[in-house]
């Protein structure tokens, strides 16, 4: 028997992408279903992220036109990161392999069929990474890059130049199902599971009609979020930074009462304006770091869902 394959595709208003990218994948899959790769129930799984285009107007029309096309309506906008949770959960029990990719056809799906006969050589997880960033902005470019090393320094395992594409096994599935913490970060996440992963390569394009959803805040949001999930590394660093600052303190009071009892009581301005601007700002950061955890431990222990389904389109779930 051939594998399910469930694409799973968030879209946060795609309504001018939305049309195209089901044309291609739809071909794609009938190649994939005729080279025998995978079944012939395999499905494209659209999560409607909250749009407030006709995005889940369209999904709703195309599942009603071919029944390869699924759809997941959530019940507002969840952000990104929890409509690929709340698409890959949904169909964890369905799908033999899931998918992962954007909307915009940025992601090509000519690598489909590689992923998938890395996925019958016996890997868990394929990573999608991209072999050049000509399609990025000279900004983008630089902070990813930022992004990336600022997560390895930390200790995270990363893939570099990967961000969402990726092929997941059932197993690997379930194994990220397991993990508990509300804001649950992916890219962090998937690396961590452990099973046979490998990595293909694909060249990035162009968004292939309207704009990046990705707000400069929402960039750095998802990038402190990526970073507080992943490591406590830097409460350590607040800590060592601490300890530094206490341990030049005590040499500095030395060096003040020696300087006393020398007579030389003339102090200048300036070092005092120095150290408490210096002291002062790195509290201030310190204070701040902390509060990034305390706030994540505060968020996390309310347990709050991370979506809600509002209805769920397919197919396959009406005949069983
Ligand atoms: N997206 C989403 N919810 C959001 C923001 C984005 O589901 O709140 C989806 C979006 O529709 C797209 C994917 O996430 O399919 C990646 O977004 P985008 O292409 O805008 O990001 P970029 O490629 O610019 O990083
Ligand atoms: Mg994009």
């Amino acid at each position: 028997m051939a594998n399910i394959l469930y694409v799973v595709i968030p879209c946060y208003n795609e309504e001018l992408v939305l049309e195209e990218t089901t044309n291609q994948l739809n071909n794609r899959y009938d190649l994939l279903i005729g080279e025998g790769l995978i079944s012939e129930h395999s499905k494209i799984l659209y999560v409607n992220d909250g749009s407030s285009d006709r995005t889940w107007h369209m999904i709703k029309k195309f599942h009603e036109q071919n029944k390869r096309i699924s759809g997941l309506n959530l019940s507002r906008n969840w952000g990104h990161q929890n409509a690929l949770f709340a698409g890959v959960f949904t169909v964890a029990d369905l799908a033999d392999i899931v998918v992962t990719m954007d909307a915009d056809l940025q992601d090509d799906i000519g690598v489909l069929e590689d992923m998938i006969l890395q996925y019958l050589e016996g890997y868990d997880v394929v990573y999608g990474v991209r072999n050049n960033r000509a399609s990025d902005h000279v900004f983008k470019r630089v902070t990813a890059k930022l992004f990336y090393r600022v997560l390895e320094h930390l200790g995270g395992e990363i893939v570099y130049n990967h961000a969402e594409y990726r092929l997941m096994s059932k197993r690997a599935v379930q194994a990220l199902k397991e993990y508990k913490e509300v804001n649950l970060f992916l890219r962090g996440l998937v690396p961590m599971i452990g099973f046979p992963a490998t990595t293909v390569a694909y060249e990035r394009k162009e968004r292939f009609a309207g704009k990046s959803k990705y707000s400069l805040k929402k960039m750095i949001s998802f990038a402190i979020e990526g970073i507080t999930s992943l490591s406590i590394k830097p409460i350590r660093i607040v800590t060592s930074v601490g300890v530094i600052v206490f341990l030049i303190s005590i040499i500095m009071l030395i060096y003040i009462f020696a300087q006393y009892f020398l007579g030389n009581t003339v102090p200048g301005w300036s070092s005092v304006a120095v150290s408490v601007w210096a002291i002062g700002g790195l509290q201030l950061l310190s204070i701040g770091v902390i509060g990034e955890y305390i706030g994540k431990v505060y968020l996390e222990s309310k347990h709050r869902p991370r979506y809600f389904i509002d209805e769920f389109l397919n197919e396959e779930k009406e005949v069983r």
